[in-house]
């Protein structure tokens, strides 16, 4: 039987890096939109995944799908032909002030970014309800970004540094080369409760299929909601396992 909500993590997922779904994965995405609701969550902000999933769906079936960008700090759905927010626990603007100001000063004083050297894209980034420092910028290649940090060291460094000067918030380590920061209690475990009791959907009737389950992944933090999960190597390995949730 197909679980009455599918979870999905977007990049390397569901798709390559910041990419749209492939064609294959459209018609699959679809299939599975008809017969169960969907949810999907990534650490980016909702313009970007907005492009990459719904916009490639036909309109009949987005109403079954729901978006946690910026790492389950916001829940949209499809209403009246837009996509509309359930929750978002937008920073205020002191807030965004006090995370940069510690970006800033984590990255000079352990002298891993030099913030007057150029980047490709912003280096720091207000997602509305997280912000994101990714070290050569927002923008560049996906190459350039993990050549920065193949091991996680520089990013474990700058994690540590970050810790006490951001006590009120969750500090992550995140895609190549970002470290996310959303307020304390706040992260794709928040949620898929948030979701759970928002369709009154038990969470025992989920699945969550991400690519980072493994100790000290961006999607591990899912398990603590005690969501049954599903590891995956890459998007290729997903379309097969939405092709046996579909003839299952
Ligand atoms: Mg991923």
């Amino acid at each position: 039987m197909i679980p009455h909500l599918v979870f999905f993590d977007v990049d390397n997922t569901l798709t390559e890096s910041k990419q749209p779904l492939s064609a294959r994965k459209v018609e699959l995405m679809t299939e599975l939109l008809r017969h169960t609701k969907v949810a999907i969550t990534s650490g980016a902000k909702i313009a970007l995944i907005t492009h990459q999933i719904p916009d490639q769906l036909p309109e009949e079936v987005r109403s079954n799908l729901y978006m946690l960008p910026a790492s389950g700090s916001a829940l949209y759905e499809y209403k009246d032909g837009e996509w509309k927010a359930v929750y978002e626990d937008l920073f205020t603007p002191e807030e965004v002030e006090e995370v940069r100001a510690a970006f800033l000063n984590a990255g000079t004083d352990t002298g891993l970014i030099d913030f007057n050297a150029p980047s490709v894209g912003e280096r720091i980034e207000w997602r509305g309800s997280e912000m994101a420092l990714t070290a050569p910028g927002q923008e560049a290649p996906i190459d350039v970004k993990a050549a920065w940090d193949p091991d996680r060291s520089k990013r474990m460094k700058l994690r540590e540094v970050l810790l006490p000067l951001l006590p009120n918030y969750e500090v992550r380590i995140a895609g190549r080369s970002t470290i996310d920061v959303t307020k304390k209690g706040i992260d794709k475990a928040y949620g898929v409760q948030q979701i759970s009791q928002y369709l009154n959907i038990p969470i025992a009737d989920m699945i969550y299929i991400g690519d980072a389950l493994y100790p000290g992944g961006n999607d591990e933090v899912v398990k603590k909601s005690g969501i049954k999960t599903h590891q995956v190597k890459d998007p290729k390995e997903t379309e097969q396992l939405m092709e046996t949730l579909l003839a299952s």
